[in-house]
């Protein structure tokens, strides 16, 4: 599909007051194929549409429709992970693309920018849309990490989370949830028909595999919905499990699982250890983080809660998140089985894993151990330098 020119994406973008008026007045049919050429025109990946109906049977703090009563439909818009923002992680020597071009650029850049112009399309044509970009604080769902609320969206179990004791806000009537609610973006995009939950709780596509976020928008328009995904990406005998075994924080639960109903379906994934995870994807793993030089970098990146280790050494170049353990298990070890198996559509000419994966032997100096070598290392050049002009003196005599 080609992209839109400048001209007519500006064109498209701009909504006028007459223009604004006339769709008021003039409520059209908004057609889903328009909606989902436009989607990937606006630059999302892949495109899925829900019918509001499907969020049935989740708990009301995780219910869409507690925050739009009268939507109809939501778009759910997913973008890719590029795969070489891993290739700097793989070979060990460049851990910044991923963190900025995948967490930070898709969620805080690229997603608001992309719905900013997606949105307008709706809204032109009459409907009320919210976009929602997968950035969002989440609030009132965190119960494990009092110091961050919201954090704990990965493993959402339905019998924690109804249990909102009312610390963090109050509801504005006996009959409404507490705000915010929370959309749970995986949820929504099974529900679009778009791919299935993995047992590691990533979401993977046809398309890309576990390798994209998701964002959303909630409208009034009535659109067609898709139908659910049929196909099976997911077997885990045949992968004997790579996202829980080459998790470095073991992070994900190898019986243990978390179960929803949606949809009319029964979801079920690994149970995560949050904590256990957020220490990894932090750096909080020697042998996975070549930041961690000494001894006291140790206790800066393993610091609880992991708010303080996330401000450690590497921040503010590595902002959000970091991932500095290049999401081991439940992204790369899951690509590779999915790329190997030939389920998925976006196919690379090579492999991704050509040799053996590295691993640091975790083996620390101290900060004074570090300065003092530094200082000797400086001594050693300086005394170079000097012996160099000296003999450049005699040279020029
Ligand atoms: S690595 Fe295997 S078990 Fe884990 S999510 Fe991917 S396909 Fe499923």
């Amino acid at each position: 599909m080609s992209r839109l020119s400048r001209r007519e994406f500006l064109a498209s973008s701009m909504l006028t007051a007459t223009a604004l008026s006339s769709c008021q007045a003039n409520r059209k049919v908004l057609s889903t194929k328009k909606v989902k050429e436009y989607a990937i025109k606006c630059g999302a990946d892949i495109v899925g549409i829900t019918s509001m109906d499907r969020f049935e049977g989740l708990p009301r703090q995780l219910d869409p429709r507690q925050i739009f009563p009268e939507a109809k439909s939501m778009i759910v818009l997913g973008f890719r992970l590029f795969r070489g923002n891993f290739r700097g992680i793989e070979e060990g020597t460049f851990f910044t693309a991923y963190n900025i071009m995948g967490h930070e650029g898709l969620r805080w850049v690229f997603q608001p920018v992309m719905l900013w112009n997606f949105t307008k399309l709706i809204e032109d044509e009459g409907y009320e849309a919210i976009p929602i970009p997968d950035n969002f604080p989440w609030s009132n769902i965190d119960k494990l990490n009092p110091d961050e609320i919201g954090t704990d969206f990965i493993n959402v179990n339905p019998a924690r989370i109804g249990k909102i004791d009312g610390n963090f806000s109050r509801t504005v009537s006996p009959e409404k949830p507490y705000p915010d609610i929370f959309i749970q973006l995986k949820v929504a995009a099974f529900c679009a028909g778009l791919g299935e939950i993995g047992y590691s709780g990533t979401f993977l596509t046809p398309e890309y595999g576990p390798r994209q976020m998701f964002a959303a928008v909630i409208t009034d328009a009535v659109l067609e919905p898709d139908p659910l995904f049929t196909g099976k990406l997911c077997e885990k005998d045949k992968c004997k499990m790579a996202c829980v075994k080459d998790c470095p924080s073991h992070a994900i639960s190898e019986n243990e699982t978390v179960k929803i109903k949606v949809a009319g379906k029964e979801l079920e994934w690994a149970k995560l250890d949050f904590n256990k995870c957020s220490v990894s994807f932090h750096g909080g793993d020697k042998e996975y983080n070549p930041f961690m030089v000494t001894t006291e970098d140790e206790k800066g990146f393993t610091a609880q809660p992991y708010t303080t280790s996330r401000k450690y050494k590497m921040a503010p170049l590595y902002w959000y998140g970091r991932a500095i353990e290049g999401m081991r298990g439940c992204q790369i070890a899951c690509m590779i089985h999915l790329e190997q198996e030939k389920k998925l559509k976006n196919v690379f000419k090579n492999p991704f894993r050509r040799k053996a994966p590295w691993k640091m032997k975790g083996e620390l100096i101290s900060k004074a151990e570090l300065d003092s070598k530094i200082k000797q290392q400086e001594e050693k050049e300086k005394q170079q330098e000097e012996k160099k002009t000296k003999k450049v003196k005699v040279d020029e005599q």
